[in-house]
């Protein structure tokens, strides 16, 4: 090859290379932005649409309880450590001991999932920090009774602050921002509940986190003693709030009960999905009448469906958006 047509050669491979590292950082910027549209996408193709709502006005007295219990392992569900629980999963209930937590197993995200009814990569919580949080795109599903049953009076009331702080303080009619423990979020629910204090609860949120930093403490699991000492006294906790609905019920009020939970735990941690003890938890709806689905394999974003379902809102919006499904027949 005579030396100028070597330089040719070499100058057009030099441009091959260029270009071939151009196309790759184009690809790669396509997979990037394939990435962070991938909430946009859904977003926009759902905002596109023209979206309607249906209220069922004959459900809009319907009340709800969501119990929330923070690092529950379903094998320490027992009659010997949680006699009452065991005893309602006994009743008319959807009952779910292998209900699925998202893949990342982090509280934040789980509890953003129950509450908005789309998996993570929606809402965009990936841990506790809640940094990058979409809950305007995805609003949770107090922010749409907020918005088209806003008669209906929410309440939320956490151990857990950032779920507050975060999630729903925006969201509902009346939120405690200060750090409570377990005991006084029983005390204060059961004002809610009892005294209409600061106003009767139609849907109420309640989380409770003392389980959670006893298996971080101490280990998950049902031999440890602290863990299911732990369990007992929120088995006894659910037992009292319980006992109120049922006599809400006896005066004609129609409550539907959530127990449910963000993820398990083994040793000390719940960082990975692949140990069925983290990644299984959780999750009972009862109600004294209304059939559920069976042979329905749960997952955290199913609680938000089924809560809108039963207070009677049709959001094409929300059905449009969510990733779950109400387990009301
Ligand atoms: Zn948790
Ligand atoms: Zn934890």
């Amino acid at each position: 090859m005579s030396p100028s047509l070597k330089a040719i050669f070499r100058l057009i491979l030099f441009f091959m290379q260029k270009l071939s590292n151009y196309c790759l950082f184009l690809f790669m910027l396509s997979l990037l932005s394939l990435y962070s549209c991938a909430n946009d996408v859904v977003s926009s193709k759902c905002d596109a649409l023209d979206h309607y709502v249906m209220i069922d006005s004959s459900k809009l007295d319907n009340k709800v309880i969501i119990i929330g219990i923070d690092g529950f392992r379903s094998d320490a569900m027992t009659q010997e450590t949680t006699p009452f629980l065991y005893e309602f999963s006994q009743r008319n209930a959807y009952v779910n001991l292998s209900h699925l937590t998202e893949e990342d197993t982090y509280s934040g995200p789980n509890w953003s999932s129950i509450l908005t009814g789309v998996h993570y990569d929606k809402h965009n919580v990936t841990d506790n920090s809640f940094d990058g949080r979409g809950f305007h795109v995805f609003p949770t599903l107090f922010n749409y009774i907020e918005q088209y049953a806003d008669l209906l009076n929410t309440s939320s009331i956490v151990n857990w602050l950032p779920i507050n702080q975060y999630v729903l303080s925006q969201d509902v009619d009346f939120s405690i921002n200060s750090q409570l423990n377990d005991s006084l979020v029983l005390q204060e629910a059961s004002k809610v509940l009892l005294n209409d204090d600061p106003h009767s609860a139609d849907v109420l949120f309640l989380h409770f986190d003392q389980l959670d930093a006893a298996g971080h403490n101490f280990g998950f699991s049902s031999s440890v003693v602290e863990y299911s000492a732990s369990l007992s006294i929120l088995d006894s906790y659910v037992d009292s709030l319980v006992g109120i609905i049922d006599n809400e019920r006896l005066s004609g009020e129609n409550w539907l009960c959530i127990v449910v939970s963000d993820h398990g735990g083994d040793g000390d941690s719940h960082g990975d999905y692949n140990n069925v003890h983290i990644r299984e938890t959780i999750f009972i709806a009862e109600h004294p009448s209304l059939p559920f689905k069976v042979n329905h394999e749960s997952n955290m974003t199913d609680i938000a469906p089924t809560v809108l379902d039963f207070v009677g809102i049709t959001s094409t919006e929300f059905d449009c958006k969510t990733d779950g499904q109400s387990v009301l027949e």
